[in-house]
């Protein structure tokens, strides 16, 4: 059963559509200041280019967020706006009986989110999918999400491990500065750009508090440790421990000030998230103490002085190309901080072994100075993305609750956006796969199923158009052929984790264990997986995730280019609300039916109202027998029921318009 309550998600004011009506007869006639429409169905006609004027208008008039229908489209202002943010407007946005009639905001979205987690007769799992271009703001959204929760959620205990006493809200926010040290980067388009997926589930017991929480990150873009776009720069942390360790440290870790890393490219830009302290403090409350610390940190410079060793090209291609110049020294120091013997690492880079024949004999075959390169790069990234999993796994098992103390999660997806630059390797294509993905699971739940349940309902409805990306997603994973199935990525050749077997460092002995299939000869191997293919595995496990949860979409815009507040590109912002479809999202959402209840749910939620009108109508009330149940006094029953009776009552004279509408 559908109900049509037009106006219902406006949120402009509390008196219904009366006002809205005249700010938009206003707009109309031309006299309305744009920016006051809060809610972009209401722009008329919905077309790209009133939907950027009034997107326009209002980053003028200082107003960052505007509901899109199903969606609501942040735009970046680019310059710290402390009282946007603030905890006393958390408490708000949560204590209003209709937060949608609040100016519209990440926090609506927020308690939307949370209040529905408790509001349907059976709590169903909820997700806020965060999209936008790299450099839009979807981790500054989904960081200000988690602490909303952490103020409105608060769990009434606190978790004593690895004698620290904190609230689990603290812990899950102190895995945002590790995470971002670890996997994030300065990059043309953002200096803190996130350079791995993540989906964060924030679990709620019964009583909707935060017991814990649980991470599951995707596809680390782990060339970035070895290869660096130019202008840009490897992974925070780097930098973070070049800059912060004292002087002890600079001396175990090799790390003399004023070296140079030609892993380590432009250390002269000073940005916010080079703060070692930040990063040590937050490890040291998810339970990663002081000596496990500095052993990451070893193998971090261990790394850099990898990246320092030069190959020269060999004459005689029977001979091993040589190391050139100071490459002797890195190769040295690098082998000490990662505890490996020095002579197998650089036989390791140097020479490839083939084993072949049914004896599985061994060949050796000198590697040209390309391949050495190449194999050089590949042991920093094997290194470099073993230590991140583990760091989440870390992560993981300091937030994450027992499994019997939640029933239900709030999904946050912040995904790298979309990216495209003159030369694009391997992750571009599958951070745009994943960006494609996402809108198609947009399209398919919003899109195309509403409409397509329109016509199955026999509802009058004028089908609207809209870009279906199921054709490029068929040229990317589609079957028998496609882009994935022809990929194969040159897999990680076996030497170099034989080599990292041998390391007797106690952190690399744990991110390379000795491989039970390596010692018995003559078993067979288990499928090698590519990198593409493991990606696509994990998608479609977080889409069929995202399909079990009612989503809640915010769209990310980036204003301009240049990360500059005050600086509104047309042009920028129109290439955006194209590509995700703004407009015709708007269309369905102005045209279409907001509230969507099963006849079931329906009867079982306002049957109660039914109850209580009479009862009222009847006199003052007094609970009868039947109402008081077993558990929990009637003054609580009547509390807990407050904000639903008003929600409902709101929501009344709209539902029954709608009701005689539909005959
Ligand atoms: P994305 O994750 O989409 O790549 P970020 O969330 O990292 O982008 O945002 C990029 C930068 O934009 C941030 O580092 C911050 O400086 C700025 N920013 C984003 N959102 C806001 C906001 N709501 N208020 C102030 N600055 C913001
Ligand atoms: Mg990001």
């Amino acid at each position: 059963m559908l109900q049509q309550v037009n106006g219902h998600s406006s949120g402009s004011d509390a008196q219904g559509g009366g006002s809205l009506r005249k700010d938009l007869q206003k707009f109309l006639s031309g006299e309305a200041p744009l920016h006051q429409l809060d809610d972009l169905t209401k722009v008329n006609p919905v077309t790209l280019e009133t939907v950027l004027r009034c997107l326009q208008a209002r980053y003028a008039a200082d107003t960052f967020y505007t509901n899109a229908g199903c969606t609501l489209v942040a735009l970046n202002p680019f310059k710290p706006i402390p009282q946007l943010y603030s905890t006393a407007l958390m408490r708000e946005y949560h204590a209003a009986p209709q937060p949608q009639k609040l100016k519209p905001h990440i926090f609506t979205v927020g308690e939307q989110t949370y209040r529905n987690v408790k509001s349907l007769i059976e709590p169903v799992n909820q997700s806020i999918i965060v999209s936008g271009e790299s450099g839009a703001g979807k981790t500054w959204t989904s960081r200000c999400l988690m602490k909303f929760y952490a103020v409105v959620a608060a769990s009434p205990t606190s978790w004593e491990s690895h004698k620290i006493a904190e609230r689990i809200e603290q812990r899950i926010l102190n895995s945002n500065p590790v995470m971002e040290a670890f996997g994030n980067a300065c990059t043309l388009r953002n200096n803190n750009s996130s350079r791995f997926g993540k989906f964060i589930q924030l679990q709620l017991n019964r009583a909707q508090q935060m017991t814990g929480a649980a991470v599951q990150t995707y596809l680390l873009e782990k060339t970035r440790v070895a290869c660096q776009a130019s202008s840009e720069r490897n992974f925070h942390i780097f930098y973070q421990i070049c800059k912060g360790a004292s002087t002890d440290e600079r001396l175990q870790w090799h790390l003399p000030e004023g070296a140079a890393f030609s892993w380590l490219p432009n250390p002269e830009r000073t940005l916010e998230e080079d703060c070692f302290e930040v990063t040590r403090e937050a490890m040291l409350h998810l339970g990663i103490d002081n000596p496990t610390q500095n052993n990451i940190f070893q193998v971090l410079a261990g790394l850099l002085h990898l990246g320092n060793i030069r190959f020269a090209d060999s004459e005689d291609e029977a001979q091993p190309c040589q190391l050139m110049g100071d490459a002797k020294c890195s190769i040295r120091t690098s082998a000490s901080l990662l505890q490996l013997p020095e002579d197998p690492l650089l036989e390791t880079l140097q020479i490839r072994t083939i084993r072949a024949g049914r004896q599985q004999q061994v060949f050796r075959k000198p590697c040209s100075r390309a391949e050495c390169d190449t194999r050089r790069d590949c042991l920093a990234k094997l290194v470099y993305a073993r230590l991140f999993d583990w760091l989440v796994s870390v992560i993981n098992s300091s937030i994450c609750a027992d499994p019997d103390s939640w029933t239900t999660f709030i999904g946050l997806l912040d995904v790298y956006g979309f990216e495209s630059f003159p030369n694009n390797s391997l992750e571009q294509l599958c951070i745009n796969y994943a960006n494609e993905k996402l809108q198609q699971h947009f399209v398919a739940h919003y899109l195309k199923a509403q409409q397509e349940e329109y016509t199955v309902e026999g509802l009058e409805w004028s089908f609207v158009n809209y870009q279906d990306n199921q054709t490029c997603l068929d040229l990317i994973e589609g079957s028998p052929i496609s882009i994935c199935s022809l990929i194969n990525e040159d897999p990680v050749p076996p030497e170099l984790n034989r080599l990292l077997q041998q390391s007797w460092d106690p952190l690399l002995k744990v991110l390379f264990p000795t491989d039970p299939e390596e010692q018995p000869s003559g078993q067979s191997r288990a499928p090698v997986l590519t990198v593409v293919s493991k990606f696509k595995a994990s998608l479609e496990q977080l889409l069929q995730v995202l399909h079990s949860t009612t989503p809640h979409y915010i769209r990310c815009i980036k204003p301009n280019s240049q990360g500059q507040a005050h600086i509104f590109l047309q042009e920028q912002v129109l290439s955006q609300l194209e590509a995700c479809g703004l407009v015709e999202t708007i269309h369905i959402s102005a045209a279409g039916f907001p509230i969507r209840i099963s006849h079931q749910n329906f009867v079982e939620r306002y049957e109660l109202l039914r109850r209580l009108r009479a009862r009222t109508s009847s006199g003052p009330h007094s609970p009868s027998p039947d109402e008081r149940h077993s558990e929990g006094s009637p003054c609580t029953e009547a509390a807990t029921l407050q904000p639903l009776l008003q929600d409902i009552l709101h929501t009344l004279p709209a539902l029954s318009q709608a009701a005689a509408t539909l005959g």
